[in-house]
């Protein structure tokens, strides 16, 4: 934007230059020295026809300018689209990717751990199918803003990661403090007291959370982070529901023997 703006700026001090060197030929062949010069009326002339050119040729510098500035407008209005979920005003699903590469590479390089957190309304289609959908989508929308309250640090962030599912990511944020914030999110989310008459943990709205922390490391990568929490979501709904759940590794146990002779 600034390049474009230097740019025109300088092309305009060329077309000051140009002016100013007419008006001193003008002087010039005005004065005294020159009166009666048989060259003056083809001069005006030329003068006259140059002194158009350069006016048209601002106007075009000029519109190229707002055009310039039009589109400008129209690419951040369009970044926000491609980066904002339409529904809920929080990121979508590729800004949730985009930070999520970034933190991953940074938990790589400074050994910190990395959080994140999937949530998921409970008995949701219960709750869409008695109150209908447009009830749906505003509980959507208060859910994902009781979420970002919870949210303290400025690179935290909430994404919704498709139907009733939210993804947290917090950077640097070891087991204890991902459970806190955990907690902290279905604690806000039942104070809400969303009424859900359908749902059979709660006379309210719950989430189920599912947490895994990992540091970052070259064997796993983005997928198993977010496996993992998905395994921990699943425990939190098959456990009751309205619960956060960490994921733990479960040791394999090894095969029994066959007693079969
Ligand atoms: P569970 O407790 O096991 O999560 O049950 P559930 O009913 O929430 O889960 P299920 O996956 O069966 O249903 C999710 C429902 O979410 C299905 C659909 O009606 C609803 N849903 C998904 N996206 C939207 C949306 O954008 N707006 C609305 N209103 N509802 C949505
Ligand atoms: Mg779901
Ligand atoms: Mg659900």
């Amino acid at each position: 934007m600034d390049d474009d703006y230097q740019l025109s700026t300088f092309i305009m001090s060329l077309f000051e230059e140009e002016e100013s060197m007419i008006r001193e030929a003008e002087d010039i062949l005005n004065s005294e020295m020159t009166c009666g010069n048989a060259l003056l009326p083809h001069f005006d002339k030329l003068s006259g026809a140059y002194k158009k050119l350069l006016r048209q040729t601002k106007r075009i510098v000029r519109m190229a300018d707002n055009l310039q500035r039009d589109l400008n407008v129209a690419t951040d209005k369009l970044s926000i689209l491609c980066t904002v979920d339409q529904l809920t005003n929080v990121a979508n699903r590729r800004c949730l990717e985009e930070t999520y590469n970034t933190e991953w590479k940074r938990s790589l390089r400074n050994g910190t751990p990395l959080t994140l957190i999937i949530m998921d309304i409970d008995f949701f289609k219960q709750y869409n199918d008695s109150y209908g959908h447009t009830k749906g989508d505003i509980c959507l929308q208060r859910v994902a803003q009781t979420i970002k309250q919870t949210l303290k640090r400025p690179q935290d962030l909430l994404a919704r990661y498709g139907g009733e599912e939210f993804v947290v990511v917090l950077p640097e944020t070891n087991e204890a403090g991902a459970l806190s914030v955990a907690e902290g999110i279905r604690v806000a989310i039942e104070a809400q007291s969303i009424p859900h008459r359908m749902s059979k943990v709660s006379s309210y709205v719950t989430i189920s959370i599912g947490v895994c922390v990992m540091t970052a490391n070259l064997v796993d990568n983005k997928d198993v982070h977010l496996f993992r929490a998905d395994q921990a979501l699943y425990k939190a709904k098959e456990s009751g529901r309205n619960r956060v759940v960490m994921w733990e590794e479960v040791e394999e146990l090894p095969e029994r023997p066959s007693t079969d002779a």
